[in-house]
């Protein structure tokens, strides 16, 4: 069996099968580097460039850490953009496939409001969305971070461009000190460093040069 055959994880039987599903037989570089830390609850600074597999990367390590049996936001997921997180929440969808229905909620500005308290009080899993809104329904007390075990930046770079360091300090502040926070990212400035310095515990810090 290769090295990087997803098989080699510990990941759930219904994880494994739903990447055969997918016709995902392999991990790429940045996945067979990063996915067996984060399986293992470590902080993970993850650079790789665009198309690497980031999403799956940090997608199949906080499914495979969830607890399906406890309906509370246990995992959230920032994005820099609606579209961004749009295709990421479908990712992890077709991750989640069949799996004791799995919740994925999305909440991003640009959005009416109203319907998003809605959906919330509908409860869900994991959340993916943009950093404004979330820090809005958080704020407003809408969205309950008391259970969040794992906390995920991707695109960190663009988000912190983009202006959203002040809300993720926000929704930060208000998520438990103990979670798992895992940073995905295309490039590393300084300021990244310094925010992954402040936010996060020990992290493991992974590299990929080219895409494949
Ligand atoms: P990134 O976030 O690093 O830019 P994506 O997560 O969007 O990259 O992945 C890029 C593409 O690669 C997606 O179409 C995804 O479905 C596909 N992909 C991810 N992991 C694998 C894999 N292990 N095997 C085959 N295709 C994969
Ligand atoms: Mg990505």
């Amino acid at each position: 069996m290769s090295q990087t055959a997803f098989s080699t994880l510990n990941l759930h039987s219904d994880l494994l099968s739903n990447l055969d599903s997918l016709g995902y037989e392999a991990m790429t570089p940045i996945q067979a580097q990063s996915l067996p830390l984060i399986i293992d609850g470590k902080d993970v600074i993850a650079q790789g460039k665009t198309g690497s597999g980031k999403t799956a990367a940090f997608g199949l390590g906080l499914l495979n850490n969830l607890n399906v049996k406890r309906f509370r936001v246990q995992t959230l997921v920032l994005c820099p953009t609606r579209e961004l997180a749009d295709q990421v929440a479908k990712e992890i969808r077709r991750l989640a496939r069949g799996i004791h229905n799995i919740k994925v909620l999305t909440l991003c500005g640009g959005m009416p409001f109203g319907p998003q308290i809605g959906s919330l009080e509908h409860g869900a899993h994991i959340i993916v969305g943009t950093p404004g809104r979330i820090e809005e329904h958080v704020h407003k007390g809408f969205l309950c971070l008391d259970e969040l075990n794992t906390l995920v930046l991707d695109e960190a770079d663009r988000m912190l461009e983009m202006g959203f360091q002040d809300s993720v300090d926000v929704i930060i502040d208000a998520a438990p000190s103990n979670r798992q926070t895992l940073l995905f990212s295309a490039t590393f400035p300084d300021q990244i460093a310094s925010i992954a310095k402040r936010i996060m515990n020990n992290p493991v810090q992974v590299k990929v040069e080219s895409s494949h």
